[in-house]
């Protein structure tokens, strides 16, 4: 139980048993004073074993969508746990980026003669799921930095990217997410994130535009100042792409 979650008398607001889990959760974050949006992080104020409180909640709630869709649960093998996969999968993968908190980043000096001046570009694979529809969103992001005293790990760019996309997002909020991250990341202002996805909810319904593909960009600093900064990180992209990356992002 989270220090933060316990009132003066030593009680803690889980003290209530009445109320559902995902209720005792929205009442701490709006006496905070903080959003709970599909996009938005709510990890610091679920605790990890109220995400299990929540998979069991949400899993009774499926249920009833699974019964109202006048599916046969208890007799049908295949929809037997159903209600329980979507929920598990909901919490701990599709909207992970939600209820977990941010990946742990060290930063590395970039300083003196030896420093790396340059541009870095990550191509990072994404998987995300719209906040309009619930359906996939898979694509990739290029992020773009200029370092600024200190560097990342590679491997981390990818993983800031993906706790921001396992949420429920619009691809121009994820972008930014994701550039804003970054930059609280690395220190540093320079930074650009350029997204190329599809969406479920246009290829697997409505129009049903199979190859459609959504872009979008984000620049900062010297990426959004300076001309040929940007023709050099969209360069980089179109090195990527045609070095074997899937073409089509
Ligand atoms: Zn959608």
């Amino acid at each position: 139980m989270n220090n933060q979650f316990q009132a003066d008398d030593g009680t803690s607001d889980l003290d209530c048993t009445c109320a559902p889990i995902s209720q005792v959760i929205k009442q701490r974050i709006q006496s905070n004073g903080k959003r709970y949006f599909a996009n938005d992080n709510i990890s610091e104020f679920v605790s990890q074993e109220e995400r299990d409180l929540l998979v069991d909640e949400i899993q009774q709630k499926f249920q009833g969508v699974l019964e109202s869709l006048v599916i046969d649960i208890d007799n049908d093998p295949n929809s037997h746990d159903t209600a329980r996969r979507l929920a598990k999968m909901d919490v701990h993968e599709i909207m992970r980026g939600r209820y977990y908190p941010s990946p742990n980043v060290t930063a590395f000096p970039n300083e003196g003669d030896t420093a790396y001046d340059g541009m870095l570009v990550i191509r990072s694979e994404l998987k995300s799921v719209c906040s309009h529809h619930h359906q996939p969103v898979t694509g990739v992001a290029y992020v773009g930095i200029i370092p600024n005293g200190k560097v990342i790990g590679l491997s981390k760019y990818t993983r800031i990217a993906q706790w921001c996309a396992r949420r429920g997002t619009l691809q121009e909020e994820l972008c930014t997410d994701i550039a804003q991250e970054i930059k609280k990341a690395t220190g540093t202002e320079n930074v650009a994130v350029h997204i190329g996805a599809e969406h479920g909810c246009c290829t697997n319904r409505g129009i049903m535009a199979t190859s459609s593909l959504t872009q979008t960009t984000v620049l900062y600093g010297r990426f959004k100042e300076d001309p040929s900064t940007k023709k050099e990180f969209f360069d980089n992209i179109k090195l990527q792409q045609s070095a074997g990356g899937k073409g089509v992002y």
